[in-house]
């Protein structure tokens, strides 16, 4: 299936959540889950009609699908990868999504969203233990540094994407200095630490890959 390109609000609005996917305008009363706008074409005064199993089980999907901002074919790799893992199917998913460059680069404070992130990594601007690594999929494992390539440490979205460190740090399992611009992996999350997404239901993404 073809990436999506339309208005990313409208997939928060899809969802009714805050998908995090517009970086700053996200954290600002602009955001038109804020202003609670209803989801696209339904009636405002509308009262939610009752969801069958497999419709709930498909919103999980959806929701975690575009917060790490990736394709379905991916995502269910994704899954399947965490269905050959020994323990809990959907924790080892949140794991192995956390540990996406992408995903960590934006969770290190360089950009103010997953997609800002992911096109730092495909433009070359980010270097894993030293090496450049433009592969926005790529696993990052516990210990291993992720900094900003030293030609590109005057990015100004780089600056600025930097000041929420200064308010709200970065999650317990990384660690950052900001004036090198070098971060750290310490190691893998476990899916309590994952508090921002504590509300998603990953049972549900479990037994909708599980039809
Ligand atoms: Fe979603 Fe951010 Fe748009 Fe709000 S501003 S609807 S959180 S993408």
């Amino acid at each position: 299936m073809a990436r999506y390109t339309g208005p990313v609000c409208r997939l928060c609005r899809v969802e009714q959540k805050k998908l995090m996917l517009k970086g700053d305008r996200c954290r600002s009363d602009k955001c038109p889950i804020n202003k609670k706008r209803s989801a696209p074409g339904k009636d405002p005064k509308a009262r939610p009609g009752k969801r069958s199993d497999y419709g709930v089980q498909l919103r999980e999907k959806q929701k975690l699908k575009r917060i790490y901002g990736m394709q379905e074919k991916q995502f269910s790799l994704f899954f399947d990868r965490a269905l050959r893992m020994s323990g809990i199917t959907g924790e080892n998913l949140f794991v192995l999504l956390e540990r996406r460059l992408d995903n960590v680069v934006y969770r290190l404070r360089f950009a103010t969203s997953r997609s800002q992130a992911r096109q730092l990594v495909l433009h070359g601007h980010i270097q894993v233990n030293g090496r450049r690594v433009n592969i926005p999929s790529y696993l990052v494992k516990a210990e291993d540094v992720v900094e900003i390539k030293e030609r590109s440490k005057g990015l100004v979205i780089v600056k600025e994407a930097l000041k929420e460190f200064g308010k709200s740090g970065v999650m317990p399992w990384l660690q950052l200095d900001p004036d090198a611009l070098k971060g750290k992996f310490l190691v893998s999350p476990r899916r309590s630490d994952i508090t921002d997404l504590a509300d998603i239901k990953e049972q549900m993404i479990v037994e909708y890959y599980s039809k």
